[in-house]
């Protein structure tokens, strides 16, 4: 990471815990490594971003419904479900840091320093030349050819690697691609073991092997099992969806990166049940789709973009994900993968329970395709704070710091600051709190000068500031402070609760999509 996208990123994570957005879990003993709690503005943002999900989903497309499934499920689940056989990662220590890392990411990022020469190759390239045509550059470059053959034959050993679980062949990679721990920058490595990132734990007064149940790893399997529930009591037919938000655990080898990699997490998924053969297709139209959802929040289009996954799991025939540029780079925000009849296949060999559905246009019965949509609702907060997060220097030379959160999602809508503690505003105030906060999420602040006032909502990311004064009293306006500009309007108190729940609205941005 460049260093000032490193401070930046401290700044974020300095904030977020300043404003009561994210703090470490226990934090009085210390924390607990990769877990988070959000405090009272991240809950509310988290909410807002579940919110905008899940109307998404359930609202918008009369083909898919929610359910709720419970975390612990019967063990068996993660049997069929590969978990347990194939839910690893390659692990590998530095003997000489003792730092821990994982197999794939090292050669990973082995790769993507060898794509950055090739970018700045082809940067370089482009200032020299007039008309360069980038397609014919990279064709006829020497040194960057040589680079793309030398990605492309270790992105394909990965892949053997990792595909067959060849631990040895791909700790000869790294020693063969001589890659150095980036902290010590030593080359003394242990073995690579593989290591199950499943958390375990015993159901009942009985702590043996017969009752280990696990945490679930993540939350698509509670949706197969609960496949034919829901298409037999809301008769749904295919294609349908079913989509859930909950929680997940890994025991991840690596969480270093702030809430993108924790071991407790949230995901916000959706299955789509298809015909077989028409999986693609559909693949086809939820990458898009997802793309609209994402880019209709306003975060800048050019922050996304599709990577297709070269190794692909156990159970896809076509996989990418949406990436997101975090203060790290890009990095994977959201999966699209086509999962093939592979679950529901598996659950009804280890159940022997029937998982079909009768399609009444072919007369046939058959094991649904399943395409998933699956994003980490804590990723996709990171993405929403970082790119809200300016440190902005104003025209009077003073600085402030404010969140450009999309309105629908700000933790507070509006900020009712009575200019001072007497002459009947406060009283006011109240009053127009008490009519607005039935509509949209209000906060009531009387101290400290109003411009201190308006800086702390600057920082929490609270769009709009309603400011009662003495003429108030006599008219009945009030001035309206918008974030982003910092300009005032003085308007009619009865126009406030249109306006601002307009404003606010979620179905603003889903109207986008
Ligand atoms: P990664 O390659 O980053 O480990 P993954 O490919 O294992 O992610 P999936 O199994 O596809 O992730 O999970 C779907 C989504 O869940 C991811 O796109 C990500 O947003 C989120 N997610 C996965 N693992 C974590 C984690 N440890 N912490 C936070 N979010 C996570």
């Amino acid at each position: 990471m460049a260093n000032q996208e490193d401070n930046l990123f401290k700044n974020v994570i300095a904030h977020a815990k300043e404003y009561g957005f994210i703090f470490p879990s226990s934090e009085i003993y210390d924390g607990l490594s990769a877990v988070y709690d959000y405090g009272q503005n991240g809950a509310e943002l988290k909410n807002n971003i579940k919110e905008y999900w899940w109307k998404f989903m359930t609202m918008l497309h009369e083909n898919i419904v929610g359910i709720d499934a419970a975390i612990f499920m019967h063990p068996t689940t993660w049997k069929a479900s590969g978990h347990v056989d194939a839910f690893n990662d390659p692990m590998i220590d530095n003997k000489d840091s003792k730092k821990r890392y994982r197999a794939d990411q090292l050669i990973e990022g082995y790769i993507e320093k060898l794509e950055e020469k090739i970018e700045k190759e082809v940067e370089k390239a482009a200032k020299r030349f007039e008309n360069f045509d980038r397609a014919m550059f990279v064709s006829t470059n020497v040194r960057v050819l040589e680079n793309q053959k030398k990605i492309d034959e270790i992105n394909e050993k990965l892949k053997d690697a990792m595909g067959s679980g060849n631990m040895e062949a791909l700790k000869q990679l790294i020693i063969d691609l001589e890659i150095a721990d980036p902290i010590s920058g030593s080359r003394n490595w242990t073995d690579v073991r593989q290591f199950n990132l499943m958390f375990s734990t015993e159901m009942g007064s009985l702590a043996d092997d017969t009752n280990k149940i696990y945490l679930r790893p993540e939350t698509a399997q509670g949706i197969f099992v609960n496949f034919l529930n829901v298409q037999k009591t809301g008769r749904m037919k295919i294609p349908f969806g079913i989509a859930q938000i909950g929680k997940a655990f890994r025991n991840e080898i690596v969480a270093r990166q702030f809430i993108f990699r924790m071991r407790e997490f949230e995901q916000m998924e959706m299955q789509f049940f298809v015909k077989p053969g028409e999986e693609m297709q559909w693949y086809e139209f939820w990458k898009e789709k997802r793309m609209k959802w994402h880019n209709a929040l306003g975060l800048g289009e050019a922050n996304y973009r599709f990577h297709d996954h070269l190794n692909l799991a156990h159970y896809a025939n076509a996989a990418c994900d949406i990436q997101f540029n975090f203060p790290m780079g890009f990095r994977e925000l959201e999966g699209i993968h086509s999962r093939t009849d592979f679950d529901l296949k598996n659950h009804e060999k280890y159940s022997g329970k029937k998982l079909q559905y009768f399609d009444p246009e072919d007369n046939q019965n058959y094991i649904p395709y399943v395409v998933e949509t699956s994003i980490g609702l804590d990723r996709m907060f990171l993405a929403v704070l970082s790119k809200s997060y300016q440190e902005e220097k104003l025209a009077d030379g003073s600085e402030r710091v404010v969140l450009r959160i999309p309105a629908p999602l700000a933790p507070n809508k509006v900020a009712i600051l009575p200019l001072t503690k007497k002459d009947g505003l406060p009283e006011k105030a109240m009053e127009i709190m008490n009519e607005l906060k039935f509509h949209v999420r209000c906060f009531y602040e009387e101290k400290d000068a109003i411009g201190k006032r308006y800086r702390r909502q600057d920082a929490i990311g609270t769009p709009y500031c309603v400011t009662i004064d003495h003429q108030t009293l006599q008219d009945n306006t009030v001035t309206i402070r918008h974030r982003d500009t910092m300009e005032q309007e003085r308007v009619a108190i009865d126009s406030l609760k249109t306006t601002l729940t307009e404003a606010c609205s979620i179905n603003n941005i889903l109207k986008r999509i």
